[in-house]
């Protein structure tokens, strides 16, 4: 890795910058690049790779199978790697994503450990004025925000008395690089999503006692992780872009999860039985595919559910712990399901205790351990596994101000409103990848990340052509845009639960669903047509 970019540029001007140093913001620099523009990555970490940087907790891997949850836009990149597993661990994901910075030689262009704090919008240069934690002073035509939809995670503070334990803690999203050894000592892990279900299985069994705290229980689907099957990477390889194209015309962006063609009420309950038996057995997210309406039917979506239940009661020995362990509030697949490595099976363990929050609400964490309203469990040890502020979290902590000296804060009090998630109205010249909006996080992440970066890119080379000085999208189509995205998510299960995505996870936040859930194409087509059509739904000045 050259040092070149990782020191501090100070007062600069230049095309793009690019914030975050993610999958996201490497593929765009590298596009950038390609065009002949001066850009630069600040990252805040000290190193590249974004959630596979941060997330080092025991277990952490990706959810979307290896193969396809990696870059396509480099025919010789695809050839060249090789995933050890199914599902790829995070190590090896941060080494892919190293792999990508060295073989596109990005390194200069990549400033480390450095925070981007203010991005303001002149008006009278047309230009960004980017201020960091390091003192710098970039003032650059285009600002690209690649900051990741859940890089900020949620404080401990949430929990009160948490800076009074005397033990280690740690946040899941901010997991140390030397890793943590658990060994003789006793866990409290706070929160059942997927990073801790990935966690528990293995803090399990390294420590001498593992306490669970759940508030909500989650649906979880078997990994059947192991090396990948050379048969499977052969015909991947045989067939990639005729795969990776059927992946982009599903709805998530991902190929293995197929929809079936009938609604669950078309098969009989044996047929049901058997089609979800299949799927579970496949493992993943494939589960929610069995029928075509199992996310938009209350009814259908029971029916997956009552197998996850039945599972449940299958593999947990206590038939309490897995009826706690069972999730009764909301449909399946409302939350994102979570993908394990035998997390229910590690109830059956003598070391595994299970505290259900609805019974006994946490007090406060004491300087010796948690304390609910029932009685307080002494532990060496905390694993804050409680999620993120997702989507906006993470632009919420940067100033940013458009036209007039408008806050992006303060035009999101109410909920993140954008155009197509890559624009917003009265902020000319910023760009969002994967922003509110956008699939996103209810796609394959790696297709949604290209997606918008080329089309990003795309309307940065079209500004330059024209030598257009500022684009900006206008109020009326970010309105109809927010209002399609809240309209297509209530035709579906998705409202329904108190997730992130309508960030009913973090106190105060306003209730809006965030991601769009119309499909990838359909998502992908609009997007080309509004370019094709000189930007449609866009101003742009001279
Ligand atoms: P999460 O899904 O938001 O889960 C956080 C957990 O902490 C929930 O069980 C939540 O309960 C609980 N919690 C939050 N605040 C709490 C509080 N104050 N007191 C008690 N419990 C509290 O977060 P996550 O597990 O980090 O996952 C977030 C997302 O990241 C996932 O949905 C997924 O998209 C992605 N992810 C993916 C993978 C992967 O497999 N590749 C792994 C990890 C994460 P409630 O449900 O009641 O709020």
């Amino acid at each position: 890795m050259s040092e070149a970019g990782s020191k501090p540029i100070g007062a600069a001007s230049m095309d793009v910058v690019v914030v975050g140093g993610g999958f996201a913001g490497l593929y765009m620099l590298h596009k950038l690049r390609g065009l002949g523009f001066s850009a630069r990555v600040f990252e805040a970490g000290s190193g590249i790779g974004g959630t596979w940087f941060w997330n080092r907790y025991p277990g952490a891997r990706v959810d979307i199978q290896s193969l396809e949850y990696s870059y396509q836009f480099d025919e010789e990149l695809q050839q060249e790697w090789q995933w050890s597993e199914r599902y790829a661990p995070q190590a090896e994901l941060l080494t892919y994503a190293n792999h990508v910075a060295d073989r596109f030689n990005l390194w200069p262009d990549i400033q480390l450990n450095t925070r981007v704090t203010g991005a303001h919008f002149n008006e009278d240069t047309g230009r960004w004025a980017v201020e960091t934690d390091k003192g710098d002073e970039v003032t650059c035509r285009f600002c690209v925000m690649a900051t990741g939809c859940l890089s900020a995670p949620k404080g401990d503070a949430e929990l009160p008395g948490s800076e009074t334990f005397r033990g280690d803690s740690w946040h899941t999203g901010r997991w140390p690089e030397a890793g943590v050894d658990f060994t003789g000592k006793t866990v409290a892990v706070i929160g059942t999503g997927s990073s801790a279900i990935q966690a528990i299985p293995i803090i399990a069994a390294q420590a001498d006692h593992v306490t669970v705290f759940q508030r909500t229980p989650n649906f979880s689907v078997p990994a059947h992780n192991g090396p990948i099957d050379p048969a499977v990477v052969a015909d991947w390889e045989k067939n990639r872009d005729a795969y990776r194209k059927e992946a982009r015309e599903t709805g998530f962006g991902i190929r293995y999860v197929s929809m079936g063609e009938q609604a669950a009420h078309e098969a009989t309950p044996e047929e049901q039985k058997a089609a979800y038996e299949e799927r579970w057995r496949y493992g993943g997210f494939a589960l929610l595919g069995a029928y075509n309406d199992l996310i938009l039917d209350r009814d259908a979506n029971a029916t997956a559910a009552k197998f996850v239940h039945e599972k449940i009661h299958e593999i947990v020995k206590d038939p309490q712990v897995a009826e706690k362990l069972s999730p009764k509030t909301y449909p399946i697949g409302a939350k994102r399901i979570c993908v394990d490595t035998g997390y229910y099976a590690t109830f059956n363990r003598d070391n595994v205790s299970l505290v259900d929050l609805t019974e006994e609400p946490i007090e406060t964490i004491t300087p010796a351990g948690v304390k609910t309203g029932v009685e307080e469990y002494p532990v060496d040890a905390i694993v804050y596994a409680i999620g993120f502020d997702a989507m906006t979290g993470a632009l919420d902590k940067i100033d940013i101000t458009g036209r007039g000296g408008a806050k992006l804060k303060d035009a999101w009090s109410a909920g993140p409103k954008t155009y197509l998630g890559l624009m917003v109205a009265g902020f000319p010249n910023l760009f969002l990848v994967t922003g509110p909006g956008s699939p996103s996080v209810l796609c394959n992440m790696a297709v949604a990340i290209e997606q918008h970066v080329d089309w990003i890119s795309d309307c940065i080379r079209w500004m330059g052509d024209r030598q257009a000085r500022a684009i900006e999208a206008t109020e009326d189509a970010q309105e109809a845009w927010v209002a399609h995205v809240n309209e297509v998510a209530n035709t579906t299960i998705y409202p329904f639960a108190n997730s992130w995505y309508l960030g009913a996870n973090v106190p105060g936040k306003p209730r809006v669903f965030m991601p769009y859930i119309g499909g990838f194409p359909v998502y992908r087509d609009k997007c080309n047509e509004v370019a094709a059509k000189g930007y449609e739904g866009c101003t742009v000045a001279a």
